[in-house]
């Protein structure tokens, strides 16, 4: 049998279930919605999660649409999905859960007795530890980004070339390969021995159905290249970008880019202007150095120093 949270299958058998966190303000019960795939033969466990962000909805988009394809007569091993891990954010269509004011990827690997952010984390980390390999889907909040997966571990990390060669399965196209910060989940599994990435599937409000499209075709080549279904994966070079600098706004007013998303960027090439409500230019901000054009805001007003862009920079092909 499987099980995770009250879903219990046997071999061949898929089940739904939950797994408490917790009790509301109201004294009710909290729990995350689950799901797991026992396959009819043996092999490897997949731990799956979305919604880590309560306003990234393109990971449980994924879900939604890869879940229902899945026959586990057909699976060798187990898939083990957290549908919705940010649930109270969720509920307010928040990035942070409203009842700590914590974003849930600082809180890996979590506590049981710990902050309401620290106890998911905790029971999900449990879930991710007893699996062979993680996937945190994400997507660049609501801002405008490219599609990634992000290797978080660090490039000197013992894990470092099996999450690499995870996020190459993964096949987005592009790779942010850099060491993230403290309490992420793509940080903590690899710490525990288990290849983890954290697809990032573009940036939107509510669902981008081509960066749904990426993930669900991510999760079936990872599903395929590690033995849980027959076939042969495909993928493709991926653009990797070590290094990520953020610009800001040195004035208030409108931003207009001058570059596009994915566009190449040259060292001192504009990459966008901010203009006064009458159009007159007040500042072009230029590139530092030569990259990807990675992410950027989505409303255009500002004020000085407020985010606008990223470019992704040293960059090479895995
Ligand atoms: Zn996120």
């Amino acid at each position: 049998m499987t099980t995770l949270g009250t879903a219990t299958a046997a071999p061949g058998e898929f089940a739904t279930g939950r797994l408490p966190v917790g009790e509301a303000r109201d004294g009710s019960e909290v729990a995350l919605p689950v799901a797991v795939l026992n396959g009819a033969r043996d092999g490897q466990t997949l731990y799956l999660q979305a919604v880590s962000d309560g306003d990234e909805l393109n990971g449980v988009g994924v879900l939604q649409r890869l879940v229902p394809q899945l026959d586990p007569a057909e699976l060798a091993g187990q898939i083990l999905i957290v549908g919705i891990v940010n649930l109270h954010a969720f509920y307010v269509a928040e990035h942070r859960n409203p009842i700590d004011d914590t974003k849930m990827n600082r809180a890996y690997p979590g506590d049981p007795n710990g902050t309401s952010s620290e106890r998911i984390a905790a029971a999900t980390f449990e879930a991710a530890q007893r699996s062979d390999i993680v996937l945190d889907l994400h997507q660049g909040s609501t801002s405008r980004m490219i599609n990634e997966t992000r290797v978080r571990c660090g490039p000197r990390h013992r894990m470092h070339d099996e999450c690499l060669e995870l996020a190459r399965v993964f096949d987005a196209g592009y790779v942010l390969d850099q060491k993230g910060p403290d309490g992420q989940l793509a940080r903590a599994a690899p710490d525990e021995g288990i290849p983890t990435i954290d697809p990032e599937l573009g940036g939107c409000v509510g669902w981008d159905e081509e960066s749904i499209a990426i993930g669900v075709q991510g999760v079936k080549n990872v599903l395929v290249h590690y033995g849980f279904l027959d076939g042969e994966a495909s993928f493709g070079e991926q653009t990797r970008a070590s290094g990520f600098e953020q610009y800001g706004a040195p004035a208030g007013g409108l931003v207009s880019f001058r570059k596009d998303l994915a566009e190449e960027v040259s060292r001192g090439e504009p990459l966008f202007d901010v203009t006064d409500p009458f159009g007159a230019v007040k500042s072009t901000v230029t590139a530092d150095s030569d990259g990807v054009f990675w992410r950027t805001r989505r409303l255009p007003q500002v004020a000085t120093g407020e985010y606008v862009c990223s470019v992704g920079t040293d960059i090479d092909t895995v």
